[in-house]
């Protein structure tokens, strides 16, 4: 395996694509409608990054020491073939898992093809079991009941399940013990996130967030929880049980108690960009260079250096002057797809 490290001794281990910079929805807290209204401008598709672009991508992203691939969005599904893509990653010798995050909406009829193609995991987004507040979140433009058929599809073709859910002060705190309960019974793992400063047209206040502390607080009022072990080195979420025995959830804290020092993963957004942090305001142009006629093996090296260049911990070091220093110029989270 490539001993490739960045400049706080981080290996390469995994690879988010995101597909496309369009979706079906309008999360306030990602693409809030207001911005990404109907003249919006979404990249035509000669800019956006062709499959065989990813495969070859994806190749030359394994020799540096990638193992998982995760494909996002925007909403990764309206992507038209994605199980033709994710079948193509499949092929790749060395990749050991593909995984998937989607706002559920169209797994219903994408779960099975997406499975035999080679899918292991997805990733569901869905913020509450409120219809009215679901809808409220969403930009008024789609169901639980929607989500809820994608989740017991995408389970039933054989795929591992994890719903994820945005936590925000005021908005759908009130749905953390619910959500809770709801998927224990499913026996589905819930993962809660903190609300996060990523992009700029969202509006972000530290108000706003529940911290880790206070989600697993409320939850073990319900059902008694204990911290348990990481599945791997570098799990974003941190873990825990219901001291019953019946299942797990899981806390992705970026904001009040971040995880940089273990953070090993690169992303590309849809157009072709490499960004080395979540946070980052500027990213570098891989599709330029694979539409310039350069072989594999310099865009290796020049993929190579950008790692051993790295230094981002953006969320270790968050704070009134940081956040002030990248303030608008923050790339949109719909870009690089979380
Ligand atoms: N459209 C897909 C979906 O929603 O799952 C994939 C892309 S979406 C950008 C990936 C994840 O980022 C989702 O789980 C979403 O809830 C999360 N997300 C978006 N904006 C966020 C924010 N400001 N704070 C925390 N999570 C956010
Ligand atoms: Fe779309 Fe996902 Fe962003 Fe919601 S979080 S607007 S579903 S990309
Ligand atoms: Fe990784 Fe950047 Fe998130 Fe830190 S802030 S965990 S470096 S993506």
């Amino acid at each position: 395996m490539s001993n490739l490290q960045d400049q706080l001794h981080r290996p390469l281990r995994d690879i988010r694509i995101s597909v496309t910079d369009r979706c079906n929805f309008r999360c306030q807290y990602c693409m809030p409608a207001e911005v990404f209204g109907p003249d919006f401008a979404f990249l035509p598709s000669d800019k956006i990054l062709s499959f065989e672009e990813i495969e070859r991508l994806v190749k030359i992203f394994v020799s540096l020491g990638v193992r998982k691939v995760r494909i996002t969005g925007g909403e990764p599904l309206l992507r038209q073939d994605l199980p033709k893509l994710i079948e193509r990653i499949h092929h790749i010798a060395g990749v050991e898992e593909i995984a998937l995050t989607t706002n559920g909406t169209l797994l219903k009829k994408y779960a099975h093809d997406l499975a035999k193609a080679g899918l292991a995991r997805v990733s569901v987004s869905l913020d509450s079991l409120d219809e009215d507040r679901f809808f409220e979140m969403n930009g008024h433009r789609g169901k639980v009941s929607t989500v809820l058929e994608g989740i017991e599809k995408a389970a039933e073709a054989g795929l591992q399940v994890k719903i994820n859910m945005v936590v925000q002060k005021g908005k759908n705190d009130q749905d953390i013990v619910p959500m809770a309960r709801f998927f224990k019974e499913k026996e589905h793992i819930l993962r809660f996130i903190e609300y996060m400063d990523v992009g700029n047209s969202n509006g972000w206040r530290l108000d706003d967030v529940v911290s880790k502390k206070e989600i697993i607080d409320r939850i073990n009022e319900f059902s008694p929880l204990k911290p348990t072990e990481p599945n791997y080195i570098g799990e974003v979420a941190t873990r825990y049980q219901y001291e019953d025995g019946q299942g797990e959830i899981g806390v992705i804290s970026s904001v009040t108690d971040s995880f940089c020092g273990t953070c090993s993963r690169a992303r590309i957004s849809a157009e072709g960009k490499l960004y080395t942090c979540l946070f980052a305001t500027e990213g570098t142009n891989l599709r330029d260079l694979l539409r310039s006629g350069e072989d594999d093996e310099s865009i290796t090296r020049f993929i190579s250096n950008v790692w051993e260049n790295r230094d981002d911990r953006y969320s270790d070091e968050r704070n009134e002057e940081t956040m002030r220093k990248r303030k608008n110029s923050k790339i949109e989270m719909s870009h690089i797809g979380g």
